[in-house]
């Protein structure tokens, strides 16, 4: 199946590791150009070297700064209209999840929580809706987690924020229509850096990599018995931005080996 993506830009917010960085990657290899950005400078220009190399630095542009800097968002939106003369797709990815329990948890974390998930939409929403709009096959496709629908104890206000993210994205589907589609993918367990840095935070550092990874597989009870590869949930993230997926709208996608339980 052509996705229909060659020649056309594509945005990914959190690029620079982990699904991200899978989408970029998969974006490049369907032949599209490729806007990016994360926080971390470093990382970021070591992954857009390996990129341009591989792909033509002619296709990929990434900055570096937080999506919860309104500005920077807007600057970005301009250099990828003069660069690439517009943006088709935009991926709302950048972020990362918090541990804490209610009990546990503080106004200044609730805060904190609720900022980067709405405003990790918002801003980067707003910087390119002109763009998509323009785009005449536009479309946002955001990254949100399956505690959206089934929270978890332990992860009390990630799961209370991104139930929040996906009643917005539900709003914009309305909203934004019909110029821009909107969608999103609800992950399970992906390995990406994130678990990689609570593996090596593990209680028991003789448990090799493999095994804490079955280990964490099986007390999650994921159906297909392993955790996603980013590249899994990278081709689920592309199909829905792409034309591909032209008549769908308003939709979530589970990218999670089974692991709901809802119906
Ligand atoms: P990674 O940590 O591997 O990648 C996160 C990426 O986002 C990095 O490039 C990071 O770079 C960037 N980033 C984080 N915060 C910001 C910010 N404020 N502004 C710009 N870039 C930012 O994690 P994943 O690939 O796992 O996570 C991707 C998304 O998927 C996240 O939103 C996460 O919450 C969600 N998710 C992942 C799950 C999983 O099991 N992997 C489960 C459910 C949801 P830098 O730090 O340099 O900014």
């Amino acid at each position: 199946m052509d996705l229909g993506l060659n020649g056309r830009t594509v945005v990914v917010t959190g690029g620079s590791s982990g699904i991200g960085l899978a989408t970029v990657r998969a974006a490049l290899e369907e032949g599209a150009k490729v806007a990016f950005c994360a926080r971390g400078a470093e990382r970021l220009d070591k992954v857009a070297a390996d990129l341009a190399r591989d792909f033509g630095a002619e296709r990929v542009l990434a900055r570096a700064f937080s999506v919860l800097e309104p500005e920077a968002n807007t600057e970005f939106a301009a250099e990828v209209a003069a660069r690439f003369g517009g943006c088709d797709a935009l991926i709302t990815n950048a972020g990362q999840g918090r541990v804490s329990t209610y009990a546990d948890t503080s106004d200044a974390d609730w805060r904190e929580e609720l900022e980067l998930k709405f405003f990790s939409q918002i801003h980067p929403i707003r910087a390119f809706e002109a763009q998509l709009r323009a785009s005449g096959a536009g479309s946002i496709t955001a990254v949100n987690s399956l505690l959206a629908y089934q929270p978890e104890p332990h992860m009390v206000c990630t799961s209370a924020a991104r139930a929040g993210v996906q009643s917005l994205l539900k709003s914009l589907a309305g909203e934004l229509a019909p110029q821009i589609r909107v969608n999103a993918i609800l992950v399970g367990l992906v390995d990406s850096q994130q678990w990689q840095r609570r593996y090596e935070a593990r209680e028991d550092k003789s448990q090799s990599r493999a095994a804490w990874f079955a280990d964490l597989a099986r007390r999650k009870a994921i159906p297909l018995g392993r955790l996603g590869q980013a590249e899994e949930a990278a081709r689920t993230l592309l199909f829905l931005a792409s034309p591909a997926a032209s008549y769908v709208t308003g939709a979530r996608l589970e990218v999670s080996g089974g692991v709901s339980r809802f119906v």
